[in-house]
C-alpha cells in the first residue's frame, strides 16, 4: 500500500453523488449555470483548475470568460508572490457591485493563498461577498461545498490543514486535445527558505504509477500526443511510497505509450537529478531534449541561506554530466533575485552560471517575502530599488543569451507539433519544436492542430520563432 494517503473511493463516491444533486438543483431551475474560473500561478495550479472545471462540468455547468454572465467566479490563486496576491483580492473587491446587483451570484477562492490562516481570515471579516472559500486540501469536496453554498445560501469555508492526501479518478475538464499535463505528485518536502509550497501543498505525495499510465492511456486514446509529467519536484518521485519505481522508470513506461509522440516533465530540482534519470532521458525516444533546472541563485553562500543543498559548483557539473549525456539540450531555469543578504558579489556568480550554462530562458522573480518562511525574518532584507536594478541587468544579459542561442536556429528545418492558431493573429498557426521553442508560420489552410510538420525557421526573435512549412 503507498504510504500517502488515499481519500477513499467510498468518499469520492460520495461527492459524485452530491454533484448529481447539484446537476438535479440546476435542471428544476432549468437553468445552464455558467463559471468562470480565473487561474493564477503555475502549471499545477492550472491542472487544479482543470480539475475544478472537470467537476463543475458533472454539476451541469458550462463555462464563460466573462464575469457578468456567470453564476460563479472561482479564482484559483498562487500564494508564492505577495503580489499576485494583492491582485487577487483587488480583484474580488472589485466584485462587490457586481454582487450586489446579482445576489445569487457565487464567488469564490480557493487554491495554495486560502490554505495560509491569515489570509482566509482576511476572506472571512473583511471580503462578505465571497461565498466560498477553499484550500487545496479540499479540492476534491468541492461538490459538497458547491450544495451547501446553492441549497443553504450561507457561506462556505473549508480550510482544514493536512499534509495532504491523494485524490483519484477526480473528472478532468481540458481546454486542449493536444497537449495535457498530468501530475504525478503533489507536495513538496524540501522546505527551501524562501518557499511556501510546503506548507500550502503540504508533503510529497507520489500518484501511483498504474493510475498515471491509466490516465495517460485514455488520453492518448483521445488523440493527446504531448504530455508534460508535473510535480514540485518529480525527481523524488516514488520516494514516499511503497512501490518500487522511481521517476526514472516511470519515464520509461509512459515512453512505451502508443499514441503519445512527446513526453516533458517539470520540476527538477538539482540535488535529487540522479544518473537513472539522465541515462532515461537518453534512452527514451519520446521524451524531449529540454530541461527546466532552477538553479535560483549562483553564489553557494546564498544557496545555503536558501537551504537548497547545492552549491554552485555542484550545479555547474551537473549541467556538463546532462550535455555529456544528451547534447547540447535546450535548458531553462528559475532565479531568485534579491534574496535577504545577497551582496553585488553573490548576485554577480549568478550572472556568472547564466553565461557559462547558457539557458535558452529563465524564470526570474524578484525575492517576495513570504511571512511563515524562513527567509521571511532573516536580516538584511534587499531594498527594492537594489533588487530591480539587479533584476534588470539580469533580464538584459539573459535576454542577450536567448536571442543569440535562437539565431542558431535560423535556416535549419525542425518537427514542429502543430498546436492550433496563433493567439495574436488567426491567420497564423503555432506550434513548437522538440525544443519547446513556440514558432509561427503561415500554412494556407494545410494544417490543424495535432499535426507533425517540418518547418524551416526564416526569422528569429528573443521570445519566438518564424519559419516556413516545407513540403
Ligand atoms: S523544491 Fe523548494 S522551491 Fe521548489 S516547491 Fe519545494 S520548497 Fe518550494
Amino acid at each position: 500500500m503507498n504510504k500517502s494517503r488515499i481519500i477513499p473511493p467510498e468518499e469520492l463516491k460520495k461527492q459524485k453523488e452530491i454533484a448529481d444533486e447539484v446537476l438535479s438543483y440546476w435542471k428544476q431551475k432549468g437553468k445552464k449555470p455558467l463559471a468562470h474560473i480565473i487561474t493564477y500561478g503555475c502549471q499545477q495550479n492550472e491542472n487544479d483548475s482543470e480539475r475544478i472545471k472537470g467537476m463543475l462540468d458533472k454539476m451541469g455547468y458550462g463555462f464563460t470568460e466573462e464575469n457578468e454572465e456567470a453564476d460563479l467566479i472561482l479564482f484559483n490563486t498562487c500564494a508564492v508572490r505577495e503580489g499576485a496576491e494583492m491582485r487577487v483580492l483587488g480583484n474580488v473587491g472589485a466584485l462587490k457591485h457586481l454582487k450586489a446587483k446579482k445576489p445569487d451570484l457565487l464567488i469564490g477562492i480557493c487554491g495554495c493563498m486560502m490554505q495560509q490562516e491569515h489570509m482566509s481570515k482576511q476572506v472571512k471579516s473583511k471580503y462578505k461577498h465571497v461565498s466560498i472559500v477553499f484550500g487545496t486540501h479540499a479540492l476534491y469536496r468541492l461538490p459538497e461545498i458547491m450544495l451547501e453554498a446553492l441549497s443553504d445560501n450561507k457561506r462556505v469555508f473549508s480550510t482544514e490543514n493536512s499534509i495532504g492526501a491523494i485524490a483519484e479518478d477526480i473528472p478532468v475538464y481540458r481546454e486542449g486535445d493536444i497537449k495535457a499535463w498530468v501530475s504525478v505528485m503533489y507536495g513538496c518536502n524540501n522546505f527551501c527558505t524562501y518557499c511556501i509550497v510546503p506548507y500550502v501543498r503540504g508533503r510529497e505525495r507520489s500518484r501511483r504509477p498504474e493510475k498515471i499510465i491509466e490516465e495517460i492511456k485514455e488520453l492518448a486514446q483521445k488523440g493527446v500526443k504531448e504530455i508534460s509529467l508535473l510535480g514540485q519536484n518529480v525527481n523524488s518521485y516514488g520516494n514516499d511510497a511503497d512501490f518500487n519505481m522511481d521517476f526514472a522508470d516511470l519515464l520509461r513506461e509512459v515512453n512505451k505509450i502508443d499514441g503519445i509522440r512527446r513526453i516533458r516533465f517539470m520540476t527538477s530540482h538539482p540535488k535529487d537529478m540522479t544518473d537513472r534519470l539522465i541515462d532515461a532521458m537518453a534512452e527514451c525516444d519520446k521524451v524531449m531534449p529540454q530541461l527546466h533546472l532552477p538553479f535560483q541563485a549562483g553564489s553557494s553562500r546564498v544557496l545555503e541561506k536558501m537551504n537548497r543543498r547545492y552549491t554552485k559548483e555542484q550545479y555547474l557539473s551537473l549541467v556538463d554530466k546532462v550535455r555529456a549525456k544528451l547534447g547540447n539540450i535546450s535548458m531553462t531555469s528559475d532565479i531568485i533575485v534579491g534574496f535577504p543578504g545577497e551582496t553585488e558579489e553573490d548576485f554577480k556568480e549568478t550572472l556568472d552560471v547564466l553565461e557559462k550554462v547558457r539557458f535558452d530562458s529563465v524564470y526570474s522573480f524578484i525575492y517576495s517575502k513570504r511571512s511563515g518562511t524562513p527567509a521571511a525574518t532573516m536580516p538584511d532584507q534587499i531594498p527594492e530599488d537594489v533588487q530591480h536594478e539587479r533584476f534588470d541587468r539580469l533580464l538584459e544579459l539573459q535576454n542577450k543569451i536567448s536571442r543569440e542561442i535562437n539565431e542558431d536556429y535560423f535556416e535549419k528545418t525542425y518537427e514542429l507539433l502543430v498546436e492550433g492558431k496563433s493567439k495574436t493573429d488567426e491567420n497564423v498557426m503555432t506550434g513548437r519544436t522538440p525544443e519547446g521553442k513556440i514558432v509561427n508560420f503561415n500554412d494556407d489552410g494545410k494544417c490543424r492542430a495535432g499535426d507533425f510538420v517540418n518547418i524551416k525557421i526564416t526569422k528569429v526573435g528573443t521570445w519566438s520563432l518564424t519559419g516556413e512549412l516545407v513540403l
